[in-house]
């Protein structure tokens, strides 16, 4: 019999948050091992629960949830969001520009989908959330990744956002607050965005899943707030802001310069037409999340368990050496940088395998979220706070142990990375080459072809 291949719209496409060392570390489960995981920005996992109001809507509506119901959503569902986008000051929304889907992940897809022929360019941030990159390589676009400047608190470097602008480019991805950095997006610099997408006719999405989920008295704007003349389709959901992830409820609005987009919004409505409607029960939790009182808010105030606990994770992290990591502002997690002179990693996919196999702690290379070097990782910082030292315990003996196997690289006249074979980390057997390392993984674990990042 033939083998039966995967299509090749998948060649290019990755999403490596749950990819093979996740499926390693499943394996070890099942071996009886235990494994912290830092890797899955799944608040409910972590005792985050959805709050019982929003439970008790949906129960309470569940005998009317049986129908497929329109395609875009139930109304009520939309005139909250609607209602939302006006507390975002997103001007000129209507109900009918609400779409509302199986999370944001189904409208990423979607909305993609009906823009892109072979050929365009979409600009992606790197790091990104893998998603969007995957996204636009499945409908045949080619994503352009433009760098978030770690020196710079990761904010978008500008400059190579208008150097990776050609001919072909029809859109600009804003992951603003943004996973995995945390980072969160001044005004000054939205604005600068919306005038480079002013110029070359870009459409902006901005995926703003995060947008309550900020520390120290920050504030969020929607970029979509910012002009009319542009087309804007702006992301959110429940997943994060009222830890419900397991609904699968998001939305995603269009706003701004509709009239030049409606081919473009045909497209959207054949696209939901086609996928029937989203789930029913969870679209009776949007109104009542919305409204009333938002008990994010005490999770992020100094006091609250998730601002505890990305101040430990960070205090932890950074007094490893060679650790660095920008204080996140937002969201719920830390993209930490290990200098390459005392752990000169060639392959991060390796190296977070060593990880798990030695400390049995889970999380995400920093390559899975396209970035392009292999100094970074993503840790989630979701788990209490006893569970968050013991796993900060384990990954800097971890660290320890790498700096010691390589030829006592701590110190400051450690050779730069690739100065010597001798002294790589690859992960931590020297293997060279990421296809080495990939049948590594795969020889460990079940050889799933995509890593796992939400
Ligand atoms: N966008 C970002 C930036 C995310 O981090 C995630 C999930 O982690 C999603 C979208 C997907 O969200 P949803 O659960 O609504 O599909």
């Amino acid at each position: 019999m033939q083998p039966v291949l995967k299509s090749a719209k998948l060649a290019t496409v990755c999403y490596d948050i749950r990819g093979p060392v996740m499926a390693r570390a499943r394996q070890m489960e099942e071996e009886g091992h235990h494994i912290i995981k830092l890797n899955i920005g799944n608040p409910a996992a972590f005792g985050f629960e959805t709050p019982e109001e929003i439970v008790r809507d949906v129960i309470h509506n569940l005998p009317n949830a049986s129908g497929y119901v329109e395609s875009k959503g139930v109304f009520a569902a939309r005139k909250a969001v609607m209602h939302y986008t006006q507390e975002k000051r997103i001007p000129g929304v209507q109900v009918g520009d609400i779409y509302i889907g199986n999370g944001v992940s189904e409208l990423i897809v979607m909305t993609i989908q009906a823009l892109l022929d072979s050929g365009d360019e979409v600009l992606v941030p790197a790091p990104d959330y893998p998603l969007w990159t995957a996204a636009v390589s499945m409908a045949g676009g080619t994503p352009r990744h433009y760098i978030c400047d770690e020196g710079a608190g990761w904010l978008p470097d500008l400059n190579d956002i208008r150097a990776k602008i050609t001919p072909a480019t029809r859109a600009i991805v804003i992951i603003n607050p943004n996973n995995p950095t945390g980072a969160l997006y001044p005004v000054e610099l939205l604005q600068e965005i919306v005038e480079i997408a002013r110029q070359h006719q870009l459409i902006i999405y901005a995926d703003e899943i995060y947008d309550k989920v900020l520390y120290d008295g920050a504030t969020h704007t929607s970029i979509a707030s910012l002009a009319e003349d542009l087309l804007f389709i702006t992301f959110n959901g429940l997943s994060k802001n009222y830890r419900a992830c397991g609904y699968r409820a998001g939305w995603a609005v269009v706003s701004g310069e509709k009239r030049h987009a409606r081919d473009y919004i045909e497209g959207l409505d054949i696209l939901a037409s086609m996928r029937l409607c989203a789930n029913v029960p969870a679209q009776y939790a949007i109104q009542t999340a919305l409204g009333g009182y938002q008990s994010i808010d005490d999770l992020v105030v100094p006091t609250g368990r998730l601002c505890r606990q990305r101040d430990l994770a960070h205090d932890l992290l950074t007094s490893i050496p060679g650790v660095t990591c920008h204080k996140p502002q937002a969201a719920l997690y830390l993209f930490p940088r290990l200098d390459p002179k005392l752990y000169p990693i060639v392959n991060d996919q390796q190296f977070i395998l060593e990880l798990l196999l030695e400390e049995k702690v889970l999380v995400v290379q920093g390559s899975g979220f396209n970035w392009p070097h292999p100094d970074h990782l993503r840790v989630v910082f979701l788990p209490n706070t006893d569970d968050l030292t013991d796993a900060m315990g384990r990954f800097s003996r971890f660290l320890d142990g790498c700096r010691k196997r390589h030829g006592g690289l701590d110190s400051a006249h450690a050779e730069a990375p690739g100065s010597s074979d001798g002294n790589r980390i690859a992960g931590v057997a020297n293997i060279a080459e990421p296809e080495e390392a990939a049948k590594a993984v795969k020889a460990g674990g079940e050889g799933v072809a995509l890593p796992r990042t939400e």
